[in-house]
């Protein structure tokens, strides 16, 4: 399938194999749908995969499926706790910014999603720390940055002041500079479309997802109005290309 009568083609690189959704059964509907997908477990620890057997096993699983395979990374030591010839053999590495040291930066990770693990005090400190912690996951050599822009329940309602123009372009140059595509989720508000239009004109490359939870099928409408409304073309889209680390490179 293409969007939206252009010739671009699509993928959805945020397929869970989890809640009944099988290899199988991506496949099945890449063939129905057209739209390639690449599909992923989570690592790290209190993840599905927390070991190298763990991690052989799922690629092992996985393999001669025609399908992209891809990890979603949690823990920020990831590319130094496993063994490179097994991160090699993935197509890409996702990351978000939603597992985060809370209150402070001695503290453990704490998931931002879950309000009831902590509070905010006071917004502009943590949005600094916050700030911090997205340039360092930006540093690691993953392929897409999940969900970018995400806010936390506690402070969503402060997007505009939290998320100056200037924090965003700091994100999206270090994103641009290290070749990482930033996620456009179909199950997301994030990011913001002040955000996608300042990446589109700084030169970002994007990467559609869906991010489901279970097998059931996930419209990925939200993706394809971005595309249309900014304008995207294919150079614009990420397409994984098999290398180390799931470095991978835009079509052009
Ligand atoms: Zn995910």
């Amino acid at each position: 399938m293409t969007a939206l009568g252009t010739n671009i083609p699509l993928y959805d690189l945020h397929v869970h194999l989890r809640g009944g959704m099988t290899v199988e059964k991506a496949v099945a509907r890449q063939e129905e749908s057209g739209i390639m997908r690449g599909v992923l477990r989570n690592i790290g620890t209190g993840w599905p995969i927390e070991t190298d057997e763990q991690l052989a096993e799922f690629l092992d699983g996985v393999a001669g499926f025609p399908v992209l395979v891809g990890l979603q990374v949690n823990d920020r030591d990831w590319h130094l706790k496993h063994s490179p010839e097994l991160l090699g053999r993935l197509d890409f590495v996702l990351a978000d910014t939603m597992i985060m040291a809370m209150p402070d930066d001695d503290a453990p990770p704490t998931k931002l999603w879950m309000p009831e693990l902590y509070t905010i005090d006071d917004p502009e400190a943590w949005m600094r720390r916050y700030m911090q912690h997205n340039l360092r996951i930006l540093a690691e050599p993953i392929s897409i940055f999940a969900n970018p822009t995400y806010l936390p329940e506690a402070v969503k309602h402060l997007y505009d002041e939290l998320w100056t123009d200037q924090r965003m372009a700091e994100i999206i140059q270090r994103a641009v500079a290290e070749g990482i595509a930033l996620e456009i989720q179909a199950t997301s508000e994030y990011p913001h479309d002040r955000f996608i239009g300042m990446a589109k004109d700084m030169g970002a490359v994007f990467s559609l997802g869906t991010n489901n939870f279970d097998d059931i099928p996930i419209d990925m409408k939200r993706c394809h109005d971005v595309v249309a409304r900014f304008g995207l073309r294919a150079g614009d889209l990420y397409r994984p290309s098999r290398g180390p680390l799931g470095r991978g490179k835009a079509l052009s």
